[in-house]
């Protein structure tokens, strides 16, 4: 095999190695990162919270109310008992029922609207509790879709570091070390030449450049000095 050959198929494994790399780093950056789950994990936190302050909202006013009704039946009772007989405490006491009636008339109308406040945050917290339930089995089968695709990777990529060192070797020393220095000048090292056209530049070689590029040894083009490679 020609040593530009052997050179092009270097180049192969490196590109490999390079997007594998990559795609490695993207899958580790990924896996345990869940913000979409915490994010929806504090949003529930916090209507659950909401919920919890109203539902003591709403026993304080039965309690509220369960007092100012005792209150009423012992009003109520007095009035009616005939132990009273001063019209003016009688009509005292009246007042006094009125006002309680009056004030459980009020806190039940509150109550009311607290309970219809409850009902409405129970079915946003519920489902919130549900979309959190979501996020976390999806988040679940994505982190073991990507602990998988990490180790599928990882494998690929000892593969070709393998490869790459067996192919290194085999190759004159002075070669490895131009392509080296070509690939960190210019990213690629090696340009395949298509229809007369070096593709690492897209200039037309001349005739002795190809004539070169298709010797054995190795050649470079003479515009961008690519390692010219013609298969
Ligand atoms: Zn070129």
């Amino acid at each position: 095999m020609g040593v530009t050959k052997q050179l092009y198929q270097l180049q192969e494994v490196d590109s490999g190695l390079e997007s594998g790399t990559q795609a490695l780093s993207q899958i580790i950056s990924r896996l345990g990162e869940n913000q979409a789950v915490s994010n929806a994990r504090s949003k529930l936190a916090s209507e659950q919270q909401g919920l919890e302050e109203l539902k003591h909202q709403q026993h304080s006013l039965e309690w509220e109310i369960d007092d100012v009704v005792a209150k009423l039946i012992t009003a109520e009772e007095e009035l009616y008992s005939g132990r009273i007989a001063n019209p003016k405490e009688l009509a005292n006491l009246q007042r006094e029922i009125d006002g309680l009636k009056l004030k459980r008339c009020q806190l039940e109308d509150k109550v009311l609207e607290v309970m219809e406040q409850v009902e409405t945050n129970s079915a946003t917290v519920s489902r919130l509790t549900n979309e959190l339930e979501t996020l976390e089995e999806d988040w679940r089968s994505q982190q073991q879709q990507l602990a998988a695709d990490r180790e599928r990777l990882e494998a690929t990529l000892s593969e070709l570091k393998h490869k790459r060192e067996l192919l290194s070797a085999g190759i004159v020393s002075q070669a490895v070390e131009l392509y080296d220095e070509l690939k960190r000048q210019k990213g690629t090292a090696v340009a395949k030449v298509e229809q007369g056209i070096c593709q690492g530049c897209r200039i037309s070689l001349s005739g002795a450049e190809l004539q070169r590029a298709r010797g054995d040894r190795l050649s470079q083009c003479s515009n961008c000095g690519r390692i010219l490679f013609l298969e």
